[in-house]
């Protein structure tokens, strides 16, 4: 019979740019990482074939080692089939609607997978072995491409209905009319607080004139508008581009108190790429959550930062694995 250190996971992370793999043991450490391009133009199976090669050569790894990878997790955007193993819908990598990824990499490496949204594979992983580690209620938020949520209640992760979706605040309308969103909604916390809103933000306020001359409109010129450069904007102190992340605040601190509101709970952890511009929004957010919250205690809230980074949905998408094959067993 194997012992637990004698067994290794594999956690997928996939994104929209990048395709990240990871062995990880049982304690949720990270052993070799390996990654890759996901090349959406050339299509699902080309996505599926990438992955296929990067797992077979961590199972390689895991052996010489001395230790077998038990199973597989994968973190995926958008809305997911847990019996197919496949992505319904993803708005960030419309290629794979419907392919079955998961179903596809088990079948050829003989190893149990499973796949989970992304945004909550990060929950799973900041439970595990990062900021939320022994917190019981708390909300995560994954400032990306786009924005992510998930939910854990009891120290267990929400999954509603199971009707593939839970937790998915970044489509809470905070702003009923507002900019459209691409769910098709306007005015959901994505169309503020992501990096895609970023540069659609910097856009507008250039085409309607609110902008008249500035670094932004340099930027534009020259086709360079991304949330990366417009946080340099705002780091030298550019006025329309601190406001589109005084505005990213703003929609977060409304979305939070709404949820802490209704969930009787205190404590958020908010992670993503988009959150190293952690600096300009944390004011206006905390600001407006103080203003909105009538039921918390002022003060009582707590927000903090993912501790893991990039690693979360990895060593999430590990852990979900490790749960999934327990419960099966
Ligand atoms: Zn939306």
């Amino acid at each position: 019979m194997k012992t637990i250190e004698k067994i290794a996971y594999i956690g997928v992370d996939l994104g929209g740019t990048n395709l990240r793999t990871a062995l990880v043991n049982h304690a949720g450490k990270i052993l070799e990482s390996r990654a890759a391009q996901t090349r959406v133009d050339q299509g699902a199976e080309s996505v599926s074939k990438t992955l296929l090669a990067l797992c077979r050569a961590l199972v390689r790894s895991a052996a010489k080692l001395g230790l077998k990878v038990a199973a597989i997790g994968l973190g995926a955007a958008g809305k997911i089939d847990r019996s197919t193993g496949s992505v319904v819908f993803s708005p960030n990598l419309p290629v794979l609607d419907g392919y079955p990824l998961g179903r596809e990499l088990g079948q050829n490496l003989e190893i149990p997978v499973c796949m989970e949204n992304d945004a909550n594979v990060f929950g799973l992983g900041e439970g595990w072995a990062g900021t939320a580690r022994g917190v019981r209620n708390w909300v995560g938020i994954v400032l990306g491409t786009g924005v992510g949520g998930c939910l854990f209640l009891n120290g267990k992760l929400w999954e509603g209905d199971g009707l593939g979706f839970s937790a998915e605040i970044g489509h809470m309308i905070v702003e009923p009319g507002g900019p459209v969103c691409p769910c098709g909604s306007k005015g959901c916390l994505e169309a503020f607080a992501s990096a895609r809103a970023l540069v659609s933000g910097a856009k507008k306020a250039l085409c309607g004139q609110s902008v008249k001359e500035g670094p932004l409109h340099a930027l534009d010129r020259v086709g360079k508008l991304s949330a990366h450069t417009i946080y340099a904007c705002a780091k030298r102190g550019d006025p329309a581009a601190l406001a589109l992340f005084d505005k990213m605040g703003w929609a977060l601190g409304i979305c939070l108190a709404n949820i802490f509101s209704v969930l009787g709970i205190r404590l958020a952890v908010i992670g993503g790429g988009v959150s190293s511009a952690w600096d300009l929004f944390i004011s206006p957010l905390e600001k407006t959550l103080a203003q909105n919250s009538s039921m918390l205690d002022p003060g009582a809230a707590v927000i903090l930062r993912s501790r893991l980074g990039n690693d979360a949905a990895l060593i999430g998408a590990a852990r979900l694995s490790r749960k999934r094959t327990q419960v099966s067993r």
